[in-house]
């Protein structure tokens, strides 16, 4: 599965907490994730990611694009829901990109658990099957 991680500054450090006690379903699947989350991530984990620019930048544009092939099957994405964030229409259009084609996103730790959860036990498999249809047209 390929798996997108983002995390906005200041959940920089929960994500990090997260994929380390998590990394090993993690280095079981194919992990992107925007410029400076996946550096600290990959410098505390030692995962392999490939690092899009960061989020400010176009990072959450080219997961976001990822999506639109049917490139990507999961997402967490730890927002700061405290801070207003100069890309925030990149957010946005993530998200909103997720709902479009259906793919599992958490936004928090709490949902995080679950879907990492869920990844562990195949319940997204499904996915696989949506690609070998080909089924991309979001409806
Ligand atoms: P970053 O981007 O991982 O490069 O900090 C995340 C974001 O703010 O969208």
């Amino acid at each position: 599965m390929n798996i997108a991680l983002i995390a906005h500054d200041k959940k920089k450090d929960e994500l990090v907490q997260f994929a380390t006690a998590y990394q090993t379903i993690f280095a079981k699947h194919t992990l992107f994730a925007t410029g400076t989350t996946g550096l600290r991530i990959s410098e505390a984990t030692g995962l392999s990611i490939t690092r899009f620019q960061s989020g400010p930048l176009g990072g959450d544009q080219q997961i976001g694009a990822m999506i639109a092939k049917n490139n990507m099957d999961a997402v967490f994405f730890f927002r700061d829901p405290l801070s207003s964030q100069p890309h925030e229409p990149d957010v946005t259009a993530l998200v909103r990109l997720c709902d479009v084609y259906s793919i599992p996103l958490a936004t928090n730790m709490g949902t995080a658990e679950l879907l990492i959860r869920g990844l562990e036990l195949g319940l997204i498999e499904w996915r696989n099957i949506v690609k070998d249809n080909g089924e991309n047209n979001g409806k």
